[in-house]
């Protein structure tokens, strides 16, 4: 039985642990979820969710006036957000990987995952 259970853990088969939760730390049920939302007591990647602010959140292509904005503003808004970002996060320590969720779903828009090589000195980042 335990063997069994290990072997579903995470999976569509548990009815007991979200899957979508224990994939990406994120589930578009959110609180309402009718299964565990297992957060892992420890981890060198971190979630910040809807962190970055699209210039285009409510319609894609348009500003909140309804205006059309160009591409390549939404993509330079973009990049500036990153590069400040990784500027900042880089005194904390070596970053491996930072990645920005391209998603339009609300439990998944505009989050990044971080994950930090911790420098000697960190203590606490959040
Ligand atoms: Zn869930």
């Amino acid at each position: 039985m335990a063997e069994h259970l290990a072997s579903i853990f995470g999976t569509e088969k548990d009815r007991v642990n979200c899957p979508f939760y224990f994939k990406i730390g994120a589930c578009r049920h959110g609180d309402r979820c009718s299964r565990l939302h297992t957060k892992p007591s420890i981890s060198p990647t971190i979630l910040l969710s809807n962190m970055y602010q699209r210039p285009d959140m409510i319609t894609p292509g348009v500003d909140a006036h309804g205006h059309p904005i160009d591409p390549r503003k939404i993509q330079d808004h973009f990049e500036e957000f990153y590069e400040d970002l990784f500027e900042e996060l880089s005194k904390y320590g070596e970053i491996e990987s930072l990645n920005v969720c391209d998603n339009l779903a609300d439990h998944m828009v505009c989050s990044l995952t971080l994950t930090l090589i911790p420098a000697p000195r960190f203590v606490h980042f959040c």
